[in-house]
């Protein structure tokens, strides 16, 4: 019998990707949406969770589409209803609430699947793979994209507990933390907030592995013309290259694997969604979100133009 499932927050991504995934996934029966001015065809519509866990009790798990400033709450109340929860990312709006939730779950004997969407791209596992013997001399991110083409008109990024550039740039440092075999730490960082915002527009990070190897990340919300979505790791026996968000693999300039699509990642996460339901387990991996937070501790904070949204 097929999870049912009820899915809270539709918008874009709700939109993109997890209706589609959800829909083609026989493990899964997408029977309920929560979202305070959108409706999904063909399911029932509530305005809030509360509503709709009051009306369905029968739902197994819920899947949060929010903003990270409204995970806490919602993944909270679904716990305590008895639900499996899966977050999307950022997982929260800090550090200690999504400690509280995976307590929570564990309590409950529920699941908690604190998703990384970008570590289900294409390639990520093989570049693990390739990773995992090799020793890491340097590292470099470019995660750089243009705002106002990918998240046009939404200003929770900007508000306190938005993420702004972290919102794209947590991503890389979940494949990061994902293919490195070493762990890293945030020694240095520079954030550039718009002086009408409460969020990063762009942020240029030194990471240092714990067998003192340092990464350079750089994150930027004013991209024009080509997007990068890469990450590169020199090793003393040849150089990995992860571009597309994970999704290309090349090595010494060759490439093993190309994927410029994002079409895999969400099937992949709604398998392991259920998956981890079944098994009774839950997966919080909080490293990437703790990195974007010693970025914001020990960052110096550099005020730049005003963005307009
Ligand atoms: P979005 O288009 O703004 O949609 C989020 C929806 O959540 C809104 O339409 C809104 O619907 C609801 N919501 C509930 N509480 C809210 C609040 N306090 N502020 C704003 N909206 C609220 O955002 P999105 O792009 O789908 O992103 C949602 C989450 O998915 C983010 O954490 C983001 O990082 C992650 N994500 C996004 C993408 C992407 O490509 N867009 C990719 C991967 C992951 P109602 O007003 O109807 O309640």
């Amino acid at each position: 019998m097929p999870l049912r499932i009820g899915l809270v927050g539709i918008g874009k991504i709700a939109r993109d990707q997890h209706i589609p995934a959800l829909v083609a996934n026989p493990q899964f029966e997408l029977v309920a949406c929560a979202s305070r001015s959108a409706k999904v065809k063909g399911v029932d519509n509530f305005i809030d969770l509360e509503s709709m866990l009051a009306a369905v009790p029968q739902l197994d798990c819920i899947s949060i589409c929010t903003p990270p400033q409204a995970h806490f709450d919602a993944a909270l109340l679904a716990l305590r209803a008895g639900k499996h929860v899966m977050l999307e990312k950022p997982p929260a709006a800090t550090v200690r609430q999504i400690q509280l939730l995976a307590e929570e779950a564990a309590r409950r004997h529920r699941t908690l699947f604190q998703s990384w969407h970008s570590r289900y791209a294409a390639a990520v596992d093989r570049a693990k793979e390739w990773m995992h013997d090799r020793t890491l001399v340097r590292g470099h991110i470019s995660w750089k994209e243009d705002v106002q083409a990918w998240h046009p008109g939404q200003q929770w990024i900007w508000e306190p507990g938005g993420f702004g550039v972290f919102d794209p740039g947590i991503n890389a440092l979940s494949v990061l933390t994902r293919v490195l075999s070493a762990e890293v730490c945030v020694s240095e960082a520079t954030l550039e907030f718009p002086q009408n915002q409460q969020a990063p527009i762009a942020a240029q990070l030194r990471l240092r592995t714990t067998k003192g190897v340092d990464i350079d990340a750089e994150f930027d919300f004013r991209q024009e013309g080509e997007q990068s979505w890469d990450i590169s790791l020199a090793t003393t026996t040849g150089m990995l290259k992860l571009s597309n968000g994970g999704g290309t693999l090349e090595i010494d300039g060759r490439t093993l694997h190309g994927d410029a699509s994002l079409a895999g990642e969400y099937p992949r996460l709604y398998q392991r969604f259920a998956e981890l339901c079944t098994r009774g387990e839950s997966d919080v991996d909080v490293r990437p979100f703790q990195l974007v937070a010693d970025a914001f501790l020990v960052g110096e904070r550099v005020i730049v133009a005003p963005h307009h949204i």
